[in-house]
Formats: structure tokens, C-alpha cells, sequence
């Protein structure tokens, strides 16, 4: 791919993203937004659409979109909701990762038969049956941020394993139908390695869903907690083998760049939504402001903003893949870090360069101020531990010592 011309079938994915975010997610996002609701229509939409088969690949009957292409149809999503494309996020990469990334991962045979028998099932789930996967991960410790093993633990037992756990900021919690959780075999002095990948189904004796969701953003993701009390999961939910998601992590580290793309879609949609309104062009809001040679240079600043995080953005998933060079790594932290932060730069001066009639909640523009926030603060990758690692990274190569000095 040319990181800035998309292909004719990426262009196809995306026009139908951008059908479906226009004519309906656009006029839904305010309510589901001030209800705190799962967009459950979107949801429909997009089953019809077949994009909650985005990433499965073509050989279990999906569309078969690599990482760029999802990314591309998740900006376009974000454009027009930023929470149903996060929560599309959640969905549309369990096929991702458990489809085209984990074909680039090293499995023995038993392993890679393994892993055909179950993703398979998973895939029939999304295709057949219009399941909606969730990932909730997160559980307030250390884990989310991969510096420890999950709290949450699985227990081996006949036929499957016993889950047990609390996880946190639980997107699509009470709409998904299966949660893909990370999770740690319960041994004794587990690591990282240990880590789980297990879809567990929603509707499974000792899963609850609990706590409430009243966010200053994302509101429509519905992110409560959840609770799994000795859970009963058959071996077939695992979505990778022992091991796997590991190595995942370790090789093919874009596949937490996946969050970034709602929000290139939101910072497009602030930048659209500034021009409009000084053009005079929102309805309702007719004031022509473009004259003022003030809104001009904001208009010129947001801009160059916009193209600055665009084109690392086309950068960096143009050259995703597994085992990167060093600069490709710290490049993809980049990104994400710019996005993140460019993103609600510009919704700050979208809202400051309209004024006061834009940031009324009949308009939409302060719903994007609100969901901008929300980026830097996701893990595994929040803006700080971006900075952290490329602060660490950019001086210290693997091995190297990176106490030395520390108290002269
Ligand atoms: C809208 C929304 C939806 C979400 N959906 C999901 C979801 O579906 N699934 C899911 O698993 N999670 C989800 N999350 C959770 C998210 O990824 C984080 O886990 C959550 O925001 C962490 O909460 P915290 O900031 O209180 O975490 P804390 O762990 O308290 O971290 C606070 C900050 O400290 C820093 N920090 C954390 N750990 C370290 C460390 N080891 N070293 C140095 N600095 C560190 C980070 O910068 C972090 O931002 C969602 C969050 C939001 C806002």
C-alpha cells in the first residue's frame, strides 16, 4: 500500500463506513451520547453492512481486511461517532489479531491446529450469528499497561478453565456477547508469558456486569465493570494458545495502535465541523465568521495540525507488521502519542475559534471535545507511557542499562 493512497478495496470499506456514519451514526450520536446508551442500532447497521466481518479473514467467509485497511474504515467510523468506533475497535480486533496477526506469529503445528479449530468457531459466531466481541482488559493495576500478569486468573480444569477476576472500564459491557479476556493461567509465580486470551460468553453463569457509566467522554461505550465469579470456559474459547498472545504483543506491537484511528476520525470531523461553521454552512448557526483574518489563521493552524497527525498516521499503519525495525516501533509510539494529543489540541481550538454558540450541546462539537480527551488516557499506550518508552527506547538499545547515573 502507498501509505497516502488507499486501495480500490480500501476505498470501497471506507465509502461504505462513510454511508453508514453520515446518513445514520451522525444523527443517533448526540442521544446515545446524553443517555450514556450502547448504540445498539448502529450495531444492526453495521451487521447489515457486514463490517462487524471486517477483519474476518476471507477464508471464514469475513472481508478479510488487513491492519491498514481496519484502520482506514475505523477513522472513517470515528468521523461521524467516535464511541461506535471505539467500541468497533474491541469487536473488529479480536478477528484482527486472532486473523491476519497471529498468521505472522511462530506457532508449532499442534499450536497453529489449535488455533484454526477455535478461531474458526469464533469466526462462524461473528459471520453466522452477528456475535459482537468485547476486550476488556483493564483491571486498575499494573497489568493493562503490561508491566504485570493479570489479577484476573484461569484455572485448568476438564474440558476448559475456571475464570475468576474484576475487570475495569469494560467497553460494549451488558452489549457484547462474548468478552475476550486477558487473563493469567493460575500456576504458581506466573509471568507474562502465562497470559490468556479467552472469549467468555456473556450470558455464562458467574459473569456480571456491575458499577455505572457516567464518563465525560466516550459515554456511548458503556465501559462498566466486570465481575467473573469461578466462570466455567471451555477450552474452544480460547482465541489464541497458551502463550500466543505474548508473543503477540512482544512482535507485532501495532496492535495497540488500533485505538488511534477513532481519533484521527474525530480530529477530521472538528477540523470539518470548524470550517463549516465559519463558512457559515451549519444549520441553524448562520453567522459567516471566515472574514476575520483571526479565524483564518486558526483555520490555517488546525490545518496543519490535521496534516502533520494525518500523514504519521498513513505512515505508521502503512508499515505495521510483524517483527519491526527499531524506528517502525518507536515510530508507531509516535504516532499514537500525536494522535492522542493532536486530537483534543484540536478540539480546543475548534471550540475556541467558533465561540459560544458552537460548544451548545445541540451541536456536536463539544461531544468531540469531550470524546478527544479519552485518547491519551487508554492503555497500553496512553500519551505518557508513549513518551516513557520512547524516552527510554530512543536512548537505550535492549539490554543496555537504563539505571546507570541515577543520584550523581
Ligand atoms: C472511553 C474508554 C474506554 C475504555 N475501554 C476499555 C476496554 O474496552 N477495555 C479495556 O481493557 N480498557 C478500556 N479502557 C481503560 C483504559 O485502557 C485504561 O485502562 C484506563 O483508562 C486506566 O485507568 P487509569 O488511568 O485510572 O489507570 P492507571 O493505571 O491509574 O494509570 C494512570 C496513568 O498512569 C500511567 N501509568 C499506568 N501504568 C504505568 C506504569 N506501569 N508505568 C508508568 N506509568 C504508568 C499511565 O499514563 C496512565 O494513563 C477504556 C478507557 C476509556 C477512557
Amino acid at each position: 500500500m502507498s501509505p497516502f493512497a488507499p486501495s480500490e478495496r480500501q476505498a470501497v470499506l471506507v465509502a461504505i463506513a462513510e454511508r453508514l456514519g453520515r446518513e445514520r451514526f451522525a444523527p443517533r450520536a448526540a442521544r446515545y451520547d446524553r443517555e450514556a446508551s450502547f448504540p445498539f442500532e448502529n450495531y444492526a447497521d453495521l451487521r447489515e453492512a457486514r463490517l462487524t466481518a471486517l477483519c474476518v479473514p476471507e477464508r471464514y467467509s469475513g472481508l478479510g481486511a488487513d491492519f491498514a485497511s481496519y484502520c482506514l474504515v475505523s477513522a472513517e467510523l470515528g468521523r461521524w461517532c467516535g464511541a461506535t468506533a471505539l467500541t468497533f475497535n474491541m469487536h473488529a480486533c479480536s478477528a484482527l489479531w486472532t486473523g491476519a496477526l497471529a498468521d505472522d506469529l511462530d506457532m508449532s503445528a499442534a499450536e497453529r491446529a489449535r488455533h484454526e479449530q477455535h478461531r474458526a468457531l469464533h469466526y462462524r459466531r461473528i459471520v453466522e450469528d452477528g456475535a459482537i466481541y468485547a476486550q476488556p482488559f483493564s483491571e486498575g493495576g499494573a497489568a493493562a499497561a503490561g508491566a504485570a500478569p493479570f489479577g484476573t486468573t484461569a484455572r485448568r480444569v476438564a474440558g476448559g478453565y475456571r475464570l475468576s477476576g474484576r475487570k475495569i472500564f469494560a467497553s460494549l459491557a451488558g452489549a457484547a456477547d462474548y468478552y475476550g479476556v486477558l487473563c493469567t493461567e493460575d500456576k504458581p509465580a506466573p509471568s507474562l508469558a502465562d497470559t490468556l486470551y479467552l472469549a467468555v460468553a456473556a450470558d455464562a453463569p458467574g459473569v456480571a456486569v456491575e458499577g455505572e457509566w457516567d464518563a465525560l467522554g466516550m459515554r456511548a461505550t458503556v465501559s462498566r465493570n466486570l465481575v467473573f465469579t469461578d466462570v466455567f470456559v471451555p477450552e474452544e474459547a480460547e482465541l489464541m494458545p497458551p502463550g500466543i498472545y505474548h508473543q503477540a504483543a512482544r512482535r507485532w506491537p501495532h496492535m495497540f495502535l488500533t485505538l488511534a484511528p477513532t481519533y484521527m476520525g474525530i480530529a477530521q470531523a472538528a477540523y470539518d465541523f470548524t470550517i463549516a461553521y465559519l463558512r457559515g454552512e451549519i444549520p441553524g448557526v448562520p453567522t459567516k465568521r471566515r472574514t476575520y483574518p483571526t479565524k483564518q489563521i486558526a483555520a490555517a493552524q488546525m490545518f496543519v495540525t490535521l496534516e502533520q497527525t494525518r500523514a504519521l498516521f498513513l505512515r505508521t499503519i502503512a508499515e505495521a507488521r510483524c517483527d519491526p525495525a527499531k524506528p517502525e516501533r518507536l515510530r508507531a509510539y509516535a504516532a499514537q502519542y500525536t494522535i492522542m494529543e493532536n486530537t483534543n489540541e484540536l478540539c480546543r481550538l475548534a471550540i475556541r475559534t467558533c465561540g459560544g454558540q458552537a460548544m451548545l450541546r445541540s451541536l456536536p462539537l463539544e461531544r468531540l471535545y469531550r470524546d478527544s480527551r479519552c485518547g491519551s488516557l487508554m492503555l497500553p499506550w496512553t500519551a505518557e507511557l508513549c513518551l516513557d518508552r520512547l524516552g527510554r527506547e530512543t536512548l537505550y538499545e535492549p539490554g543496555e542499562r537504563d539505571n546507570e547515573g541515577k543520584g550523581r
